[in-house]
């Protein structure tokens, strides 16, 4: 297969899931979200989902096994075959290797990591007023993307909610979990010249354009 594969690097917060909507739909990628599975899962009760939630909810990585399973699994489906926008997988050293050898196996290999570079101040700013709408996902921001009606998804009219994650305690252990495990995938994708730093600050409109130049 010789389709592009595309994966999306930055901080919680970084805007990744916004900016992945914005740029699956402009190019035609599958958007494959790991958390969105992990979240898919648990509402839908089955033991994936019951077992992710027990690190989720303490802003910690669910283990490597379990979540590279899971997402080799949902990228050999026929709807991916267009190609893949990869948003928060991978997220260890252990991820990308392992991601890395599976599409060997069939010829693949990833066309670029795309660095949503964002300032730690502005992260924590940001994940402070995080609302998502329950049944789109859209995420909104109590300062800088405000829904038009307070509550409400503008998109579907969907109901907003806070994530159990982006409470402040565990949003100081996410930013955590970032810099020790998955900032190194910067080194190692920079190492293999497959690096592209877009600046991630600015209206998502603005950050989606520069991405849109690289891929
Ligand atoms: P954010 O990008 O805002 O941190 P996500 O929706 O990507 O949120 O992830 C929410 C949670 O799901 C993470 O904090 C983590 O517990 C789990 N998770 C998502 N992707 C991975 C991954 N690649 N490896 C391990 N855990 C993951
Ligand atoms: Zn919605």
């Amino acid at each position: 297969m010789d389709r592009a594969i595309y994966i999306l690097l930055g901080a919680p917060g970084a805007g990744k899931g916004t900016l992945a909507a914005i740029i699956s739909k402009e190019v035609d990628l599958a958007h494959i979200a790991s958390g969105d599975l992990f979240r898919e899962a648990l509402s839908k009760g089955t033991d994936l989902g019951v077992e992710a939630k027990k690190y989720m909810d303490k802003g910690e990585l669910v283990p490597d096994q379990i979540t590279i399973n899971m997402i080799l699994d949902r990228i050999a489906r026929p709807d991916c075959d267009k190609g893949l926008l990869l948003d928060g997988f991978p997220r260890t050293l252990e991820q990308a290797k392992a991601l890395d050898e599976a599409l060997a196996k069939n010829g693949e290999n990833v066309t670029k990591a795309l660095l949503i570079d964002v300032s730690t101040e502005e992260v924590v700013r940001r994940l402070g007023g995080r609302w998502i709408c329950r049944d789109c996902q859209t995420p909104y921001h109590e300062v800088t993307m405000r829904p038009k009606v307070e509550g409400t998804c503008d998109k579907c009219g969907g109901q907003l909610y806070q994530r159990d994650d982006d409470k402040e305690s565990t949003v100081r252990s996410r930013l955590e979990v970032y810099t020790k495990q998955t900032k190194p995938l910067i080194d190692y994708y920079g190492k293999i010249d497959k690096l592209a730093k877009v600046n991630g600050e600015g209206e998502s409109e603005e950050v989606a354009k520069r991405l849109l130049a690289v891929v």
